[in-house]
């Protein structure tokens, strides 16, 4: 059931503490860590604590959770002083997304190309 945990899902059990990962914040729906293998300085993802399988999944659920998630990857940016970043939600595998719970990609503290690869 989406909004559910789900027993297989990696970053629900980081949600549920039974996967270690480094926090740099949580909120009462959303938690951000650093990402296992970086792509830039700064690399944290922010999830919602709900399972929904990707972000347009989970705006179309809980329209407020997706907003809380970006705004969250605004906190690590100004946290991480930050100037510029991106936010990337990879979305389907096609475009690189190998965990389906959705999840962004907070990147930073390096020059960015466009377009992106
Ligand atoms: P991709 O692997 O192509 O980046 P996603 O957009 O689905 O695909 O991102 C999943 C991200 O989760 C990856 O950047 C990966 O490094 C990260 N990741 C996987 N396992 C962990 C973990 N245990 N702790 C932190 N980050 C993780």
């Amino acid at each position: 059931m989406a909004g559910a945990a789900k027993q297989d899902c990696l970053f629900c059990k980081i949600v549920g503490g039974q996967i270690p990962a480094t926090v740099v914040r949580e909120t009462e729906t959303t938690v951000a860590f650093r990402d296992i293998n970086p792509q830039a300085p700064t690399h944290v993802l922010v999830i919602p604590k709900v399972h929904h399988p990707d972000a347009a999944a989970l705006a179309v659920a809980e329209p407020a959770i997706l907003a809380d998630v970006v705004r969250e990857a605004g906190e690590v940016a100004a946290e991480e002083k930050l100037d510029s970043y991106r936010i990337v939600f990879n979305t389907g595998s096609g475009a690189g997304q190998t965990v389906f719970h959705a999840h962004a990609h907070v990147l930073g503290g390096r020059g960015m190309q466009w377009p992106p690869g």
